[in-house]
């Protein structure tokens, strides 16, 4: 809640029981969905609900390093007793002694040995349990790790192992982050420290005046985000000169601009009326831009909308 409004003020607001209902309302809410999901949800959450394992399904192959069961290596499974056994009639016996401990570790009760799965959330909680195991019984670990399905099959084949980190898929991948990174990053180090948005009145688009002239009215909002008070003058492109703006409840006029004052990283709603005298000239609609300039420092922002006559 601390990141939609100013922390430190809404931490003595909240103390006092001065803050707004809403806010009251939405920690309410958020403390009641986090205890429900990870009290009582849990790994339903990783399961049905977190979209990451579908994208982890798309973007991995063959090749890419997952947590993984050497099949290879564990299977045919059977318990230590059983394998001793079939060593000693010279059948095939695996390292896995299907001890479920890989099962038991696993936050949302994946059995790794059956593959990959969308269920798992790469932890590598079941590689420590096996680990646990095999150092037990004197085996090499490892038997859960990072590897890859071509490696599995690779070794049954009874070919080496093989890793491909730069494929088509990595370097398609990391080209990616470097273009939207390199665009989150202009887009940060370009960012103004001025903006405004404006919204048109609907209802009605304009009145007409007593003496024929003709006015629209504008909400708009300025935002400032430095963390010092600015002052800002309101401009208005696009319209005659003997066209009059007027800020509701911001009186001060500077060579006839409106003044404006915003307080620090706030932002501030003024309601705007443009009028224009009856012989202006003006098409239906024209296209104007309203302009706010910091009179300190002169960066300004813009956006446009129009003004209609009729
Ligand atoms: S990596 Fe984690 S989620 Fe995946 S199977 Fe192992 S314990 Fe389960
Ligand atoms: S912890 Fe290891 S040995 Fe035990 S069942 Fe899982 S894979 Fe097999």
């Amino acid at each position: 809640m601390l990141y939609f409004a100013d922390a430190p003020t809404l931490v003595a607001d909240l103390a006092t029981g001065a803050a707004p209902f809403s806010a009251y309302l939405w920690i309410g809410i958020l403390t009641f969905t986090t205890y429900v999901l990870a009290g009582h949800m849990r790994e339903q959450v990783c399961l049905y609900m977190c979209p990451w394992p579908r994208i982890q399904a798309a973007l991995t192959d063959e090749w890419a390093l997952n947590v993984t069961y050497r099949a290879d290596r564990g299977e045919p499974r059977m318990s230590v007793k059983a394998a001793k056994k079939a060593e000693d009639l010279g059948l095939p016996a695996g390292d896995c002694v299907d001890c479920l401990q890989c099962v038991a570790a696993c936050p949302t009760g994946v059995d790794i040995r059956d593959g990959m799965q969308l269920g798992c959330i790469q932890c590598g909680l079941c590689i420590d349990a096996c680990d646990t195991v095999m150092t037990k019984l004197g085996r090499e670990d490892g038997l859960i790790a990072y590897d890859t399905d071509m490696n599995i099959e690779r070794r049954e084949q009874g070919l080496s192992p093989v890793y491909r980190l730069v494929r088509p898929r990595t370097v398609l991948y990391t080209a990616l982050i470097v273009v939207v990174g390199a665009v989150m990053v202009y887009a940060l180090a370009t960012r103004g420290f001025t903006g405004v948005n404006v919204l048109h009145d609907r209802n009605p688009i304009f009145v007409t005046l007593s003496d024929g002239g003709v006015r629209n009215g504008y909400t708009i909002r300025i935002l400032n985000k430095r963390p010092i008070e600015r002052h800002y003058s309101l401009l208005i492109e696009g319209l005659p000169e003997d066209a009059t703006v007027d800020a509701v409840g911001h009186p001060i006029m500077v060579a006839g601009k409106p003044m404006i004052t915003v307080g620090p990283d706030t932002t501030e709603e003024i309601r705007v009326l443009i009028a224009v005298p009856a012989d202006s000239g003006l098409t239906k609609s024209s296209d104007i831009v309203f302009r706010v300039v910091d009179t300190a420092s002169g960066e300004s922002a813009t956006a446009s909308d129009f003004f209609r006559i009729e």
